[in-house]
Protein backbone atom coordinates (compact mmCIF):
# COMPACT_ATOMS: atom_id res chain seq x y z
CA UNK A 1 0.00 0.00 0.00
CA UNK A 2 0.89 3.32 -0.81
CA UNK A 3 1.45 6.39 1.11
CA UNK A 4 -0.73 8.13 -0.29
CA UNK A 5 -3.70 5.98 1.05
CA UNK A 6 -2.24 6.11 4.58
CA UNK A 7 -2.58 10.07 3.49
CA UNK A 8 -5.88 9.60 2.35
CA UNK A 9 -7.18 7.49 5.45
CA UNK A 10 -5.72 10.05 7.83
CA UNK A 11 -7.67 12.78 6.20
CA UNK A 12 -10.53 10.34 5.56
CA UNK A 13 -10.64 9.94 9.20
CA UNK A 14 -10.34 13.72 9.79
CA UNK A 15 -13.54 14.38 7.62
CA UNK A 16 -15.45 12.14 9.67
CA UNK A 17 -14.58 13.68 13.28
CA UNK A 18 -15.40 17.15 11.72
CA UNK A 19 -18.63 16.07 9.78
CA UNK A 20 -19.92 16.12 13.54
CA UNK A 21 -18.99 19.76 14.16
CA UNK A 22 -20.82 22.79 13.15
CA UNK A 23 -17.57 24.14 11.23
CA UNK A 24 -17.80 27.32 8.99
CA UNK A 25 -17.49 26.48 5.78
CA UNK A 26 -14.63 24.98 3.85
CA UNK A 27 -12.33 24.87 7.59
CA UNK A 28 -12.99 21.09 7.92
CA UNK A 29 -11.21 20.62 4.36
CA UNK A 30 -8.30 22.95 5.74
CA UNK A 31 -8.20 21.40 8.65
CA UNK A 32 -7.32 18.08 6.61
CA UNK A 33 -4.60 19.59 4.79
CA UNK A 34 -1.16 20.26 5.78
CA UNK A 35 -0.06 24.21 5.95
CA UNK A 36 3.39 23.37 4.44
CA UNK A 37 5.92 20.89 3.60
CA UNK A 38 9.47 21.42 3.06
CA UNK A 39 11.63 19.18 0.79
CA UNK A 40 15.02 19.16 0.17
CA UNK A 41 17.94 17.02 -1.04
CA UNK A 42 21.20 17.39 -0.23
CA UNK A 43 24.82 15.65 -0.66
CA UNK A 44 27.65 14.13 1.53
CA UNK A 45 30.95 13.19 0.53
CA UNK A 46 30.95 9.01 1.84
CA UNK A 47 33.13 6.29 0.48
CA UNK A 48 34.86 8.34 -2.03
CA UNK A 49 31.84 10.07 -3.40
CA UNK A 50 29.08 12.15 -3.09
CA UNK A 51 25.78 10.73 -2.28
CA UNK A 52 22.30 12.65 -2.64
CA UNK A 53 19.58 11.84 0.36
CA UNK A 54 15.84 13.70 0.03
CA UNK A 55 14.26 14.34 3.45
CA UNK A 56 10.92 16.81 4.57
CA UNK A 57 9.51 18.53 7.34
CA UNK A 58 6.22 18.93 7.36
CA UNK A 59 4.11 21.26 9.59
CA UNK A 60 0.58 20.40 9.51
CA UNK A 61 -0.76 23.30 12.10
CA UNK A 62 1.25 25.98 13.53
CA UNK A 63 -2.02 27.27 15.76
CA UNK A 64 0.33 26.82 18.64
CA UNK A 65 4.04 27.20 18.28
CA UNK A 66 6.48 25.89 18.52
CA UNK A 67 5.01 22.28 16.53
CA UNK A 68 6.08 19.14 17.51
CA UNK A 69 6.92 15.67 15.86
CA UNK A 70 9.68 13.29 15.59
CA UNK A 71 12.23 12.81 12.53
CA UNK A 72 11.74 9.33 10.97
CA UNK A 73 14.68 7.35 9.08
CA UNK A 74 12.91 4.86 6.86
CA UNK A 75 14.02 3.59 2.90
CA UNK A 76 10.49 4.08 1.84
CA UNK A 77 9.68 7.29 3.64
CA UNK A 78 7.99 9.97 1.43
CA UNK A 79 6.16 13.72 1.19
CA UNK A 80 2.28 11.87 1.78
CA UNK A 81 3.19 9.48 4.38
CA UNK A 82 5.34 12.52 6.36
CA UNK A 83 2.10 14.65 5.93
CA UNK A 84 -0.16 12.13 7.26
CA UNK A 85 2.34 11.99 9.92
CA UNK A 86 2.75 15.46 10.56
CA UNK A 87 -1.50 15.88 11.00
CA UNK A 88 -1.93 13.08 13.33
CA UNK A 89 0.76 15.61 15.34
CA UNK A 90 -1.82 18.40 15.93
CA UNK A 91 -4.90 15.82 16.65
CA UNK A 92 -2.50 13.72 19.32
CA UNK A 93 -1.53 17.08 21.14
CA UNK A 94 -4.56 18.75 21.25
CA UNK A 95 -5.99 15.46 22.99
CA UNK A 96 -3.69 15.37 25.82
CA UNK A 97 -4.34 18.95 26.04
CA UNK A 98 -0.25 19.42 25.56
CA UNK A 99 0.66 22.98 24.06
CA UNK A 100 1.97 22.19 20.54
CA UNK A 101 1.17 22.45 16.79
CA UNK A 102 1.78 19.45 15.09
CA UNK A 103 4.72 18.73 12.44
CA UNK A 104 6.84 15.68 11.38
CA UNK A 105 10.05 14.62 9.38
CA UNK A 106 11.54 12.16 7.17
CA UNK A 107 14.92 11.40 5.40
CA UNK A 108 14.35 8.29 3.09
CA UNK A 109 17.35 6.31 4.18
CA UNK A 110 18.03 2.52 5.39
CA UNK A 111 20.00 3.61 9.15
CA UNK A 112 21.17 -0.31 8.81
CA UNK A 113 23.21 0.43 5.30
CA UNK A 114 25.28 3.10 6.78
CA UNK A 115 28.14 3.00 9.70
CA UNK A 116 27.32 5.38 12.81
CA UNK A 117 30.26 7.96 11.35
CA UNK A 118 28.37 8.13 8.19
CA UNK A 119 24.87 8.55 9.93
CA UNK A 120 26.24 11.28 12.02
CA UNK A 121 27.81 12.83 8.56
CA UNK A 122 23.69 12.79 7.27
CA UNK A 123 22.14 13.44 10.29
CA UNK A 124 24.03 16.76 11.15
CA UNK A 125 24.14 17.91 7.56
CA UNK A 126 20.09 17.28 7.59
CA UNK A 127 20.19 19.39 10.74
CA UNK A 128 21.53 22.16 8.21
CA UNK A 129 18.90 22.40 6.13
CA UNK A 130 16.37 22.31 8.25
CA UNK A 131 17.59 24.98 11.28
CA UNK A 132 18.06 26.84 8.31
CA UNK A 133 14.27 27.26 7.42
CA UNK A 134 13.77 27.05 11.51
CA UNK A 135 12.61 23.96 11.07
CA UNK A 136 15.06 22.77 13.82
CA UNK A 137 14.11 25.74 16.40
CA UNK A 138 13.17 25.98 19.90
CA UNK A 139 10.07 28.54 20.02
CA UNK A 140 9.16 27.37 16.34
CA UNK A 141 9.40 23.45 15.08
CA UNK A 142 10.98 20.90 17.98
CA UNK A 143 11.74 17.34 16.12
CA UNK A 144 11.45 14.29 18.49
CA UNK A 145 12.83 10.46 18.04
CA UNK A 146 10.52 8.34 15.62
CA UNK A 147 11.05 4.89 13.45
CA UNK A 148 15.18 4.66 13.13
CA UNK A 149 16.29 7.76 15.22
CA UNK A 150 16.84 7.58 19.17
CA UNK A 151 18.87 9.57 21.73
CA UNK A 152 22.08 9.25 19.55
CA UNK A 153 20.47 11.28 16.24
CA UNK A 154 18.72 13.94 18.80
CA UNK A 155 22.24 14.48 21.09
CA UNK A 156 23.73 14.96 17.09
CA UNK A 157 20.99 17.13 16.10
CA UNK A 158 20.82 19.51 19.54
CA UNK A 159 25.16 19.33 18.76
CA UNK A 160 24.85 20.23 15.40
CA UNK A 161 22.06 23.28 16.44
CA UNK A 162 24.44 24.63 19.15
CA UNK A 163 27.33 24.77 16.87
CA UNK A 164 25.90 26.44 13.91
CA UNK A 165 25.14 28.84 16.78
CA UNK A 166 20.90 29.21 15.02
CA UNK A 167 19.19 31.08 17.86
CA UNK A 168 19.94 32.36 21.40
CA UNK A 169 22.36 29.97 23.49
CA UNK A 170 20.59 30.06 26.29
CA UNK A 171 17.25 28.15 24.92
CA UNK A 172 19.25 25.89 22.09
CA UNK A 173 19.26 22.84 24.11
CA UNK A 174 15.11 22.78 23.60
CA UNK A 175 15.90 22.16 19.75
CA UNK A 176 14.92 18.74 19.94
CA UNK A 177 13.62 16.50 22.50
CA UNK A 178 14.46 12.76 23.11
CA UNK A 179 18.23 13.75 24.17
CA UNK A 180 20.33 11.51 26.11
CA UNK A 181 19.42 12.44 29.83
CA UNK A 182 23.18 13.94 30.01
CA UNK A 183 22.56 15.53 27.35
CA UNK A 184 19.71 17.80 28.42
CA UNK A 185 17.17 14.75 27.91
CA UNK A 186 14.92 13.61 30.79
CA UNK A 187 14.82 10.79 32.93
CA UNK A 188 11.70 8.39 31.51
CA UNK A 189 11.73 9.25 27.81
CA UNK A 190 12.90 6.54 26.38
CA UNK A 191 10.17 4.15 27.77
CA UNK A 192 7.36 7.14 27.46
CA UNK A 193 5.17 6.02 24.74
CA UNK A 194 5.37 2.34 25.69
CA UNK A 195 4.76 3.87 29.36
CA UNK A 196 1.49 5.65 28.16
CA UNK A 197 -0.17 2.57 26.24
CA UNK A 198 0.13 0.75 29.36
CA UNK A 199 -2.06 3.32 31.36
CA UNK A 200 -4.26 4.09 28.36
CA UNK A 201 -4.61 0.38 28.49
CA UNK A 202 -5.38 0.00 32.43
CA UNK A 203 -7.78 3.07 31.81
CA UNK A 204 -9.61 1.77 29.36
CA UNK A 205 -10.15 -1.74 30.78
CA UNK A 206 -11.11 -0.37 34.59
CA UNK A 207 -13.86 2.34 33.03
CA UNK A 208 -17.19 1.24 33.95
CA UNK A 209 -18.62 1.47 30.76
CA UNK A 210 -15.85 -0.81 28.78
CA UNK A 211 -17.08 -4.54 27.93
CA UNK A 212 -14.41 -6.96 30.10
CA UNK A 213 -12.28 -8.39 27.56
CA UNK A 214 -12.34 -12.38 28.00
CA UNK A 215 -13.97 -11.53 31.23
CA UNK A 216 -11.18 -9.06 32.78
CA UNK A 217 -11.23 -5.62 33.79
CA UNK A 218 -7.81 -5.11 34.38
CA UNK A 219 -4.23 -6.68 31.57
CA UNK A 220 -3.68 -9.09 34.40
CA UNK A 221 -4.31 -13.11 31.99
CA UNK A 222 -4.90 -11.28 28.98
CA UNK A 223 -3.15 -13.02 26.08
CA UNK A 224 -0.79 -10.36 23.65
CA UNK A 225 0.28 -10.49 20.15
CA UNK A 226 3.21 -7.47 19.29
CA UNK A 227 3.81 -6.30 16.43
CA UNK A 228 7.27 -4.08 15.96
CA UNK A 229 10.13 -4.95 18.47
CA UNK A 230 11.44 -1.71 18.36
CA UNK A 231 11.66 1.23 21.04
CA UNK A 232 8.05 1.51 21.55
CA UNK A 233 6.77 -2.71 21.42
CA UNK A 234 9.60 -3.91 23.25
CA UNK A 235 8.17 -1.43 26.25
CA UNK A 236 4.82 -2.09 25.57
CA UNK A 237 5.29 -5.86 25.92
CA UNK A 238 7.52 -5.45 29.26
CA UNK A 239 4.83 -2.96 30.74
CA UNK A 240 2.06 -5.41 30.29
CA UNK A 241 4.24 -8.38 31.29
CA UNK A 242 4.53 -6.68 34.49
CA UNK A 243 0.80 -6.06 35.06
CA UNK A 244 0.33 -9.81 34.45
CA UNK A 245 -0.33 -9.95 30.53
CA UNK A 246 0.91 -12.78 28.72
CA UNK A 247 2.51 -11.93 25.46
CA UNK A 248 1.97 -14.99 23.32
CA UNK A 249 3.33 -13.73 20.20
CA UNK A 250 5.64 -11.05 18.58
CA UNK A 251 5.92 -10.29 14.82
CA UNK A 252 9.17 -8.80 13.56
CA UNK A 253 9.87 -7.54 10.11
CA UNK A 254 11.89 -10.91 9.10
CA UNK A 255 9.84 -13.22 10.72
CA UNK A 256 6.98 -14.18 14.21
CA UNK A 257 7.55 -16.06 17.02
CA UNK A 258 4.47 -17.23 19.17
CA UNK A 259 4.45 -19.46 22.66
CA UNK A 260 0.95 -19.95 23.58
CA UNK A 261 2.57 -20.21 27.27
CA UNK A 262 4.17 -16.63 27.33
CA UNK A 263 7.04 -15.09 25.96
CA UNK A 264 9.68 -13.80 28.28
CA UNK A 265 10.23 -10.25 27.16
CA UNK A 266 13.89 -9.82 28.19
CA UNK A 267 14.92 -13.42 27.20
CA UNK A 268 13.56 -12.28 23.96
CA UNK A 269 15.17 -8.90 23.81
CA UNK A 270 18.42 -10.28 24.61
CA UNK A 271 17.79 -13.35 22.28
CA UNK A 272 17.74 -10.63 19.59
CA UNK A 273 20.68 -9.05 20.80
CA UNK A 274 22.73 -11.78 20.81
CA UNK A 275 21.48 -13.23 17.11
CA UNK A 276 20.27 -10.23 15.75
CA UNK A 277 16.73 -11.43 15.03
CA UNK A 278 13.93 -12.82 17.00
CA UNK A 279 13.97 -15.79 15.30
CA UNK A 280 14.65 -19.57 16.65
CA UNK A 281 13.90 -17.96 20.18
CA UNK A 282 13.89 -21.25 22.58
CA UNK A 283 10.65 -22.56 23.17
CA UNK A 284 8.94 -20.57 20.31
CA UNK A 285 7.73 -21.58 17.21
CA UNK A 286 8.76 -19.45 14.07
CA UNK A 287 6.67 -18.43 11.45
CA UNK A 288 7.15 -16.44 8.30
CA UNK A 289 6.30 -12.66 8.93
CA UNK A 290 3.31 -12.60 6.90
CA UNK A 291 1.19 -14.67 8.79
CA UNK A 292 1.96 -13.35 11.96
CA UNK A 293 -0.65 -10.89 12.45
CA UNK A 294 -3.23 -13.83 11.63
CA UNK A 295 -1.81 -16.36 13.17
CA UNK A 296 -3.23 -16.91 16.52
CA UNK A 297 -5.91 -15.79 17.71
CA UNK A 298 -5.53 -13.43 21.26
CA UNK A 299 -7.06 -11.66 23.01
CA UNK A 300 -5.29 -7.85 22.51
CA UNK A 301 -3.13 -7.23 19.56
CA UNK A 302 -0.41 -4.28 19.80
CA UNK A 303 0.68 -3.11 16.18
CA UNK A 304 3.85 -0.75 17.35
CA UNK A 305 5.41 -1.21 14.02
CA UNK A 306 4.10 1.03 10.99
CA UNK A 307 1.04 2.05 9.22
CA UNK A 308 -1.34 0.29 7.25
CA UNK A 309 -0.73 -2.71 9.17
CA UNK A 310 -4.19 -3.58 9.07
CA UNK A 311 -6.21 -2.90 5.61
CA UNK A 312 -9.20 -4.61 3.77
CA UNK A 313 -7.16 -7.49 2.58
CA UNK A 314 -6.32 -9.28 6.63
CA UNK A 315 -9.33 -6.99 8.47
CA UNK A 316 -11.02 -10.13 8.33
CA UNK A 317 -8.73 -12.70 9.58
CA UNK A 318 -7.56 -11.10 12.23
CA UNK A 319 -8.90 -12.76 15.69
CA UNK A 320 -8.41 -10.53 18.67
CA UNK A 321 -11.00 -8.61 21.01
CA UNK A 322 -9.44 -5.14 21.63
CA UNK A 323 -6.58 -4.10 18.72
CA UNK A 324 -4.27 -1.22 20.56
CA UNK A 325 -2.56 1.00 18.24
CA UNK A 326 1.07 2.10 19.17
CA UNK A 327 2.21 3.10 16.06
CA UNK A 328 0.61 5.64 13.61
CA UNK A 329 -2.20 4.44 11.86
CA UNK A 330 -1.72 1.22 11.97
CA UNK A 331 -5.41 0.49 10.77
CA UNK A 332 -6.26 2.05 7.54
CA UNK A 333 -9.80 3.86 7.78
CA UNK A 334 -11.99 0.98 5.65
CA UNK A 335 -10.20 -1.63 7.69
CA UNK A 336 -10.98 -0.19 11.13
CA UNK A 337 -14.86 0.02 10.07
CA UNK A 338 -14.71 -3.27 8.90
CA UNK A 339 -13.20 -4.22 12.36
CA UNK A 340 -16.17 -2.40 13.94
CA UNK A 341 -18.99 -4.10 12.56
CA UNK A 342 -16.83 -7.65 13.86
CA UNK A 343 -16.88 -6.30 17.26
CA UNK A 344 -13.41 -5.79 17.55
CA UNK A 345 -12.89 -2.38 19.11
CA UNK A 346 -9.89 -0.41 18.12
CA UNK A 347 -8.11 2.24 20.75
CA UNK A 348 -6.56 4.60 18.62
CA UNK A 349 -2.94 5.98 17.76
CA UNK A 350 -3.88 9.70 18.93
CA UNK A 351 -4.43 8.34 22.55
CA UNK A 352 -2.83 5.49 22.89
CA UNK A 353 0.96 6.51 21.75
CA UNK A 354 0.87 10.10 23.08
CA UNK A 355 2.98 9.54 25.99
CA UNK A 356 5.97 9.87 23.94
CA UNK A 357 4.49 13.46 23.14
CA UNK A 358 3.93 14.14 27.05
CA UNK A 359 7.37 13.12 28.47
CA UNK A 360 9.07 15.60 25.36
CA UNK A 361 6.86 17.97 26.72
CA UNK A 362 8.21 17.61 29.81
CA UNK A 363 12.04 17.69 28.83
CA UNK A 364 11.04 20.89 26.69
CA UNK A 365 9.66 22.89 29.52
CA UNK A 366 12.71 21.19 31.40
CA UNK A 367 15.03 22.87 28.73
CA UNK A 368 13.38 26.53 28.67
CA UNK A 369 12.79 26.71 32.57
CA UNK A 370 16.15 25.81 33.12
CA UNK A 371 14.54 23.91 36.44
CA UNK A 372 16.08 21.00 37.25
CA UNK A 373 12.75 18.73 36.67
CA UNK A 374 10.97 18.39 39.83
CA UNK A 375 11.90 21.00 41.84
CA UNK A 376 9.31 22.62 42.96
CA UNK A 377 8.50 19.51 44.13
CA UNK A 378 11.01 19.57 46.49
CA UNK A 379 9.76 17.38 49.93
CA UNK A 380 7.68 14.60 47.47
CA UNK A 381 10.91 14.41 45.42
CA UNK A 382 13.43 13.87 47.99
CA UNK A 383 11.33 10.71 48.99
CA UNK A 384 11.11 9.42 46.02
CA UNK A 385 14.81 9.65 45.27
CA UNK A 386 15.92 8.69 48.72
CA UNK A 387 13.41 5.41 48.25
CA UNK A 388 15.30 3.93 45.14
CA UNK A 389 18.64 4.90 46.46
CA UNK A 390 17.75 2.54 49.68
CA UNK A 391 16.22 0.01 47.71
CA UNK A 392 19.14 -0.34 45.76
CA UNK A 393 21.05 -0.67 48.53
CA UNK A 394 19.08 -3.03 50.28
CA UNK A 395 19.31 -5.11 46.90
CA UNK A 396 23.62 -4.29 46.86
CA UNK A 397 23.73 -5.26 50.58
CA UNK A 398 26.47 -2.20 50.76
CA UNK A 399 25.82 1.80 50.51
CA UNK A 400 26.45 3.15 47.12
CA UNK A 401 29.08 5.66 46.22
CA UNK A 402 29.17 8.99 45.14
CA UNK A 403 28.84 10.33 42.82
CA UNK A 404 26.96 7.51 42.09
CA UNK A 405 24.48 7.99 44.75
CA UNK A 406 23.77 11.76 43.99
CA UNK A 407 23.16 10.96 40.30
CA UNK A 408 20.63 7.79 41.12
CA UNK A 409 18.63 10.03 43.76
CA UNK A 410 18.41 12.75 41.36
CA UNK A 411 17.52 10.82 38.60
CA UNK A 412 14.76 9.02 40.48
CA UNK A 413 13.11 11.98 41.64
CA UNK A 414 12.70 12.82 38.15
CA UNK A 415 11.30 9.92 36.97
CA UNK A 416 9.11 9.67 39.57
CA UNK A 417 7.36 12.98 38.15
CA UNK A 418 7.23 12.48 35.14
CA UNK A 419 5.52 9.13 35.76
CA UNK A 420 2.67 10.74 38.00
CA UNK A 421 2.54 13.37 35.34
CA UNK A 422 2.06 11.02 32.35
CA UNK A 423 -0.43 8.77 34.33
CA UNK A 424 -2.50 11.83 35.21
CA UNK A 425 -2.74 13.21 31.49
CA UNK A 426 -3.07 9.29 30.06
CA UNK A 427 -5.67 8.65 32.43
CA UNK A 428 -7.80 12.21 31.99
CA UNK A 429 -7.55 12.54 27.87
N1 LIG B 1 7.56 10.48 17.27
C1 LIG B 1 6.69 10.48 18.40
C2 LIG B 1 5.23 10.51 17.97
O1 LIG B 1 4.89 10.06 16.91
C3 LIG B 1 7.06 11.53 19.43
C4 LIG B 1 6.96 12.95 19.01
C5 LIG B 1 7.55 13.94 20.00
O2 LIG B 1 7.96 13.53 21.08
O3 LIG B 1 7.57 15.12 19.67
O4 LIG B 1 4.37 10.90 18.69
Amino acid sequence: MSQQEFLNSVQHFIETATSHLDLPDGLAERIAQCNSTYSVRFGVKLRGRIHSFQGWRSVHSEHIEPVKGGIRYAPDSDQEEVEALASLMSLKCALVNVPFGGSKGGLAIDPNAWTEDELEKITRRFTQELARRDLINPGRNVPAPDMGTGEREMAWMADEYRRIGSSDAMNQNACVTGKPVARGGIAGRVEATGRGLQYALQSYLSHPDTAPVAGQKTPKGLTVVVQGFGNVGYHAAKFLEQDGAKIVGIVEHDCAIFNTDGLDVEAVAAHRTESGSVANFPGAETVPSEQGLTYMAADILIPAAKENAITLENCNDVNYSLIVEAANGPVTADAEECLTKRGIVVLPDLYVNAGGVVVSYFEWVKNITHLPFGLMDRRQNIRAGTAVVNALEEIAGRPLQEPQRTQISRDAREIDVVRSGLEEIMVQA
